[in-house]
């Protein structure tokens, strides 16, 4: 994601309120390890009202118990409501934004974690090897002020909205509170079929290939695949729309406001088409075949990434296209738990923002500051979240955290580094990195000890 500068004092006023209001919950302790669900699959059929704004239907996961040979089944999984982080549990009159009912496959506790998460019981323990699934009936409103998930005059956005599995590892269940700034989230790849049942007269831009298709009277039917993508987004509203491919054969769809700038359009479109090849000649292919963009001027929130599908701000004088087009690759690609290493996604994606405009980070260390004695390029959204709060963090998870590969880049050599993201993107294609992760790649890559270089610059395998 990218904050635009003008907002960030009421960003950062919000999470240090939502950093007072929730605490980090204790993950469960592990009892057993390498249990997490994998292999899954959402099955999502949604109506909408005439305006986009409220969407009902039902929602089955589909999941795979990883585990093998005589170890303990299954019992439970989480599903995160994220479309709840900033609404809560809501109050009499005026409901969480996000509502489950109706279960099949398993018996769901209270909602916790401020809403945004759910234990479901599973009604027949899942054998290691064995799959199964969960159905719900979902109904979402999306908030009526912008944001994410939020709406703007006529368009409706619906980023974080679908309820999604949580990911359980060898740390237990993670069920990190959403901290109100920057990102939270973690997810595991998986494949999406989503069927949106919508007014015809509303463009319905959304994660994966899509399909449109005459509904009932007035109404269309926007079914859209994906796979191994990490989540789920989609927009609703009368976006002016234009489709092109890159010149390496990946369809660009440009979705935009009625209010947004002719020529920060043109630039989002061409900037757009270019990043998605240069970033997949320096990562990997983008797999994907088709990248949603969603143009307007009036994301008081920035820009943010999703799986094929990015929101961003744009104005007369350019965008954070190419930005939220990295996180195709440092978040969506190749996955990380935001809430634990934000930097492997943020910092990357600016390091390859860099690259896309030429910029080398030449000298930058000497600019860097430390906000708080304590702080480190790895440092976790839970000691950002915590008091005195967020104040500086983007300065170090983007700009340190950037400064740091480009410095990285210097200590290896260009080739080296080059040679290094594209086989770390590999090795972690479709699935999650680690800090640890990305220290050992680029230590392979090295033919000096870097002990030195990851102290300097406060990156670290494992950080608070
Ligand atoms: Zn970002």
């Amino acid at each position: 994601m990218t904050s635009t500068r003008r907002r960030l004092w009421l960003v950062e006023l919000f999470a240090l309120v939502a950093a007072i209001l929730l605490g980090v919950p204790a993950a469960h302790a592990a009892e057993e390890a390498s249990l997490t669900p994998d292999r899954i699959g959402y099955d999502v059929a949604l109506r909408s009202d005439a305006t986009g704004t409220n969407w009902a239907g039902r929602e089955r996961i589909s999941f795979t118990h990883t585990g093998t040979g005589t170890g303990p089944a299954l019992r439970e999984v989480y599903v995160r409501l994220w479309g709840n982080g900033a609404d809560g549990c809501g109050g009499p009159g005026s409901p969480s934004p996000v509502r489950v009912s109706r279960f099949e496959g398993g018996t769901a506790d209270a909602l916790s974690v401020n809403c945004t998460a759910l234990r479901i019981s599973l009604t027949h323990p899942l054998s290691p090897g064995a799959r199964t699934s969960v159905s719900f009936d979902v109904s979402l409103t999306v908030p009526g002020r912008m944001a994410r998930f939020g709406s703007g005059g006529a368009y409706r956005y619906l980023g974080n909205a679908l309820p999604v599995l949580s990911v359980r590892d060898e740390d237990g269940w993670h069920l990190a509170p959403d901290v109100g700034f920057g990102e939270s989230y973690f997810t595991l790849a998986a494949d999406f079929r989503v069927v949106l049942d919508h007014p015809s007269e509303l463009s319905v831009p959304a994660t994966g290939t899509t399909t449109t298709h005459p509904g009932g009277a007035g109404r269309s039917v926007t079914v859209s695949t994906a796979h191994h993508a990490r989540d789920f987004a989609w927009a609703a509203g009368p976006f002016r729309t234009a489709t092109a491919t890159s010149p390496g054969g990946v369809t660009v769809r440009a979705h935009w406001t009625a209010d947004t700038d002719a020529g920060g359009v043109t630039s989002a479109r061409s900037e757009a088409a270019r990043a998605v090849d240069l970033f997949g000649e320096r990562f990997g292919r983008y797999p994907y075949g088709e990248l949603d963009i969603v143009l307007s001027p009036d994301f008081t929130f920035g820009s943010m990434e999703y799986p094929g599908f990015v929101l961003v701000w744009t104005g007369p004088d350019g965008s954070a296209v190419v930005h939220e087009i990295a996180h195709q690759w440092w978040y969506g690609i190749v996955g990380n738990d935001e809430y634990t290493s934000p930097w492997l996604d943020e910092a990357f994606a600016t390091y390859a923002q860099d690259l896309f405009y030429g910029e080398n980070g030449q000298g930058c260390w000497a600019d860097v500051h430390w906000p708080r004695p304590d702080a480190a390029i790895t440092s976790t959204m839970g000691y950002w979240a915590r008091p005195p709060g967020n104040n500086g963090w983007s300065f170090v998870v983007y700009r340190a955290g950037s400064c740091a590969l480009h410095d990285l880049e210097r200590e290896l050599g260009s080739p080296a580094m080059e040679r290094m993201l594209q086989q770390y993107a590999r090795d972690h294609w479709y699935g999650v990195s680690t800090n640890a992760a990305f220290m050992r790649a680029a230590q392979e890559a090295s033919g000096r000890d870097l002990t030195r270089f990851w102290e300097e610059h406060r990156i670290r395998a494992h950080d608070s």
